[in-house]
């Protein structure tokens, strides 16, 4: 038997790796603590959100397991602290999530600012380059490591809703992996991409009209798993299979977690 067999609901999958997650306070990022903790990982939630962070980490065990650090994705200094805080508390860092994004509401270039603009592309993909920086200096040593993105299956792989900025940006989430990955592999450094549909997190609700239902309806029609919902846990899901050795032999992907949405919509050539 390969050393796949290792596939079991009983088993700790990420048992003995340390994790970081950026945007870990709130919705993909915080689900994907909490399963990553029950596989068995210590983690670093890195965030802005303070408050968030820090009960997060109460509710799910303690400093000895996971530990909140403020990081402001877009500052150096701060991405820095938040990776030698993963290898000075738990002794090294195996997994890199760089998930902490934002999002846009405005839809007509005529409408977005240019202070809008570099923000989105800041936090979105200066931050995973920081994160990615930072996570390299680490890992290149090691010769092992997992670099992951959040991208976005609307807004990486199609055109989307005329979010410019955060439709450049997640399209470039994704150049920066399959470039990143490339380097990498010759470390055994593996990096990929998990790209989501639509979830009910406050990314998508906050400063909008849209409740949870609807927004919820409204993705699982587009896909086809009709009435099936996207959760945030399905992300985390994803995260999991691409953050532990089930997944040692792919780097370079670009995850779909849609429902089907980006068969049904392809993007154009
Ligand atoms: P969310 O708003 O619940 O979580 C995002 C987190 O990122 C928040 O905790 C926020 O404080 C943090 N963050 C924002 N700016 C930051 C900064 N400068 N430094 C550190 N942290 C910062 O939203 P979410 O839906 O969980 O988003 C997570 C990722 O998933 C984002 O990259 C987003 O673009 C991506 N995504 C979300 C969806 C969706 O439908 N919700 C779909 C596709 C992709």
């Amino acid at each position: 038997m390969g050393s796949n067999s290792l596939v079991s609901f009983n088993v700790k999958r990420l048992e003995g790796k340390v994790a970081l997650i950026t945007g870990g306070a709130s919705g993909i990022g915080k689900s994907t603590a909490q399963l990553f903790v029950q596989h068995g990982a210590k983690v670093v939630i890195a965030d802005i959100q303070d408050d968030l962070g820090s009960s997060i980490c109460e509710q799910l065990g303690g400093h000895e397991i996971i530990s909140y650090v403020h990081c402001d994705v877009t500052c150096d200094s701060d991405v820095k602290k938040a990776v030698d805080l993963a290898v000075s508390k738990y002794g090294k860092l195996d997994i890199m999530f760089n998930n902490a994004g934002i999002g846009d509401l405005e839809t007509s270039i005529l409408d977005i600012s240019n202070e809008r603009f570099k923000k989105v592309m800041d936090t979105n993909v200066y931050g995973g380059f920081l994160g990615a920086k930072h996570a390299a200096r680490v890992m290149i040593p090691a010769k092992k490591g997992c670099i992951l993105f959040t991208a976005s299956v609307v807004l990486s792989v199609l055109g989307g809703f005329s979010e410019h900025p955060y439709v450049a940006s997640k399209h470039a989430v994704v150049g920066l992996a399959k470039s990143l990955c490339v380097e990498m592999g010759q470390y055994g450094i593996r990096v990929n991409c998990i790209s989501p549909h639509g979830v009910a997190t406050p990314l998508l609700t906050k400063g909008t009209e849209i409740d949870k239902e609807t927004l919820e309806s409204l993705v699982s029609e587009a896909g086809v798993l009709k009435g099936k919902v996207l959760e945030e846990e399905d992300v985390a899901a994803a995260a999991l299979y691409l953050a532990s050795d089930e997944s040692k032999y792919l780097s370079g992907v670009n995850l779909m977690v849609d429902g089907g949405y980006s068969i049904t919509n392809p993007s154009l050539p």
